[in-house]
């Protein structure tokens, strides 16, 4: 069977913001291609699932997605399983769901125009190869962007955390080059970006030489337009003297700092492989906040890590009072096929879990909220990203990326407006605009 060339396309993403990355630099190269995004998502030519393997049923979920496209007439669109269940899966997918014409891992999908053409011939591809950095090479220029843009800075992981994939999906630990960084960086704030976020499994990972992510981040703030600067995610033991030196002297960087511990327990962090330990992690929050008080921070945490007692969950909700967080993202500990976690004994029962991230999370919320209600009152920054429901309004971000309510009229979406915060809830702020203080 041969198929025409698809003239329609759409990307669904799952998981983390590095998809969201990979997503819009395939969006880019259909682009290159002739292709339109398709108006009406079931009736695209392409549908490509761009998806993630870092918890539990993430495999399930995606073949239940396949099952759905086929439509009531009989046919079906080209199918491209992409990311890291593509990569975990490989061609077992094809196997178990006829659909699927490609199956791309997350460090080739620069190959999907050849791969697609091969469809068109009536054969069916995987594409599992993981070779360093070629894709970027290989991509097409960056096209218009919305004022905050993700740029990848690094990708893959060597740190083997007993619990996680990524090492296995995402491949070695392995940066992109300074010169072509700062071009990349360029050019997204002459498409329009006023915010960039560098992206990686291990951000601060980054290096080129003797460089590092702070070193990146000084030559990025001298980018004209560029406004803000923002990273994630970090891993503890890469925050280097020059990072943290970064947060008290580069003014574009924002205070805002997700730092992820997953546990406040030792022994489970011994036991997770994490090579830092509970004061380690809590030294390097005291110095960023030495050098930029007015820091907000931002963490991972994993409940019922294989053996977690009561007594080392305790220690983790101890370690979340200490510390404060402006938000937080908590997972239930998800045994992944392959690591070494999966085989450990004392798997903690799934009640037992849910009772914990229940009580981890009410904590959570409850010191997001205590940190939205001190910014009442507070006059300060926000970048219009995206319209909100009500008529003239606008969402946009403090420097503390809280999300900020705006009636906005005569205001536009990339603008950098002055707010008085006159409203706090738990998960956003409203503030009204005094003046414009960037176009
Ligand atoms: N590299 C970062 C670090 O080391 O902390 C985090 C990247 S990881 C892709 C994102 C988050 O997913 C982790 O911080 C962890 O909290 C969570 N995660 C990873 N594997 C998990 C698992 N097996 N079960 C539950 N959560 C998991
Ligand atoms: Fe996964 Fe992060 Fe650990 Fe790497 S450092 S193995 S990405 S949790």
């Amino acid at each position: 069977m041969s198929t025409d060339s698809p003239k329609t396309y759409t990307i669904k993403n799952y998981g983390c913001q590095m998809n969201v990355y990979d997503g819009e630099r395939m969006a880019e190269m259909f682009a290159a291609q002739g292709m339109a995004e398709a108006d009406d998502k079931a009736s695209a030519d392409l549908v490509v699932l761009n998806t993630c393997h870092i918890r539990e049923k993430a495999a399930e979920k995606v073949y239940s997605e396949i099952g759905r496209l086929r439509r009531k007439d009989g046919t079906k669109p080209i199918v491209a399983v992409a990311g890291c269940v593509a990569q975990a899966e490989g061609g077992e997918i094809s196997r178990r769901a006829p659909e699927v014409d490609i199956v791309v891992g997350p460090q080739a999908y620069h190959n999907l125009p050849d791969m697609i053409a091969t469809v068109g011939r009536g054969e069916r591809v995987v594409d599992l190869d993981l070779p360093g950095l070629d894709k970027f090479a290989k991509l097409p220029a960056r096209r218009k962007q919305n004022a905050t843009a993700f740029l990848t800075v690094q990708e893959g992981c060597d740190k083997f955390c007993t619990y996680c994939v990524v090492p296995y999906t995402r491949g070695a630990e392995i940066s992109r080059g300074w010169a072509e960084l700062i071009d990349e960086a360029k050019a997204l704030v002459d498409a329009g970006a006023k915010e960039i976020t560098l992206l990686g499994q291990n951000v601060n990972a980054w290096a080129d030489g003797e460089q590092d992510l702070g070193s990146l981040i000084r030559v990025l703030d001298k980018i004209d337009g560029l406004h803000r600067i923002r990273y994630m995610t970090s891993h503890p033991n890469d925050m280097t003297d020059s990072l943290i030196a970064a947060h008290g002297d580069v003014e574009k960087l924002m205070p805002f700092l997700h730092l992820p511990v997953q546990s406040g327990s030792d022994r489970i962090l011994k036991a997770m492989n994490r090579s830092h330990s509970r004061d380690s992690y809590l030294h390097i929050l005291d110095r960023v906040r030495a050098v930029r008080p007015d820091i907000a921070f931002s963490g991972d945490f994993i409940v019922g890590f294989p053996g977690e007692t009561d007594a080392d969950f305790e220690h983790t909700m101890s370690l979340v009072r200490e510390t404060g967080y402006a938000q937080a993202y908590s997972f239930k500990y998800s045994a992944r096929p392959g690591t070494p976690a999966a085989d450990m004994a004392d798997q903690i029962p799934v009640e037992v879990m849910d009772e914990r991230l229940q009580r981890l999370q009410a904590q959570l919320v409850a010191d997001q909220a205590a940190f939205n209600r001190n910014t009442l009152g507070k006059t300060t920054e926000v970048l219009l990203e995206r319209p909100g429901k009500l008529a003239g309004q606008l969402i946009g971000k403090s420097p503390w990326l809280q999300s900020v309510h705006v009636l906005a009229p005569g205001l536009s979406i990339g603008d950098v407006v002055t707010v008085d915060i006159t409203d706090s809830g738990p998960l956003s702020l409203k503030g009204e605009p005094k003046m414009r203080a960037a176009a």
